[in-house]
């Protein structure tokens, strides 16, 4: 589905920073797969490179298949769609409705009205927010806003769901009810998501598997029971014991 191969990311600043070194990672068609690590260490800008924010300083990244370093920028604009992207801070639409914040990639679409409105409903349903259709983002609580920003993510039927530190501003039962979410999604409607976060707690109810980074490079991946199991990276053991135990 997603295979990196040798990536690398350098901003040139005043010095020049190695925000991605050599990553190579394969994700396969209904994984869940967690990226861990501490700040700073390069998760964000994996996460643009993926979905193509940002383009990366060499390496490639294939999506089913294709070489994205060799499309045109309309062909870009088509792949796109397969992803679906949730960001920190959900990004909504402060002056417009729920209705309104989710249509709002169909309108870009051109979508027809009517199968806006079918497809808003649905949505609704999934992420379970019927009844707040004519709320205002400001009225509702974080995991509810997060639930309107997974349902925007979806609106144009993605393969692949990307999150970006989907829970950190929410608390434990809020995180809890949002990962499971995030399964039935995945589990339902067959969405290969990858999840980018530093909670240790996040990647072990949610991912299979997992890829540790650290200073720009994967220290370990593989099955998330292995890799909690028997942690070879000292960045690994870290996390795992800053979470209170395995
Ligand atoms: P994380 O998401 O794991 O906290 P980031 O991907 O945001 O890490 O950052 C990785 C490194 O790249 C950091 O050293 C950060 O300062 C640097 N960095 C990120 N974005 C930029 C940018 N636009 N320009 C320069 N340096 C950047």
């Amino acid at each position: 589905m997603i295979r990196i191969e040798h990536l690398s990311k350098i901003y040139q600043t005043k010095t020049q920073v190695d925000a991605l070194k050599d990553i190579s990672l394969h994700v396969q068609p209904g994984d869940i797969y967690g990226i861990i690590g501490m700040s700073g260490a390069g998760k964000s800008t994996l996460l643009r490179c993926i979905s193509f924010l940002e383009q990366p300083t060499s390496g490639s990244i294939f999506l089913d298949g294709t070489d994205m370093s060799s499309v045109s920028p309309r062909q870009l604009q088509e792949i796109r769609k397969e992803m679906g992207v949730i960001f920190q801070g959900y990004n909504l639409l402060m002056q417009k409705t729920i209705r309104k914040n989710i249509a709002f990639p169909l309108e870009l679409n051109k979508t027809p009205k009517a199968d806006i409105d079918k497809r808003v409903d649905e949505l609704l349903r999934i992420v379970g927010l019927s009844d707040k259709a004519d709320f205002y983002p400001a009225q509702l609580s974080g995991g509810q806003r997060q639930r309107v920003a997974i349902a925007r993510a979806l609106a144009t039927n993605p393969k692949v769901l990307l999150c970006d530190e989907p829970t950190s501003a929410l608390d434990p039962l809020t995180t809890r009810s949002i990962l499971e979410l995030l399964r039935d999604i995945n589990r339902n409607l067959g969405v290969t998501i990858i999840v980018i976060t530093h909670e240790l707690g996040v990647v072990r109810s949610l991912c299979q598997k997992v890829a540790v980074i650290d200073q720009g490079s994967i220290v370990e991946q593989g099955l998330t029971a292995q890799v909690m199991d028997a942690p070879q990276n000292d960045i690994t053991k870290l996390l795992i014991s800053t979470a209170g135990g395995r």
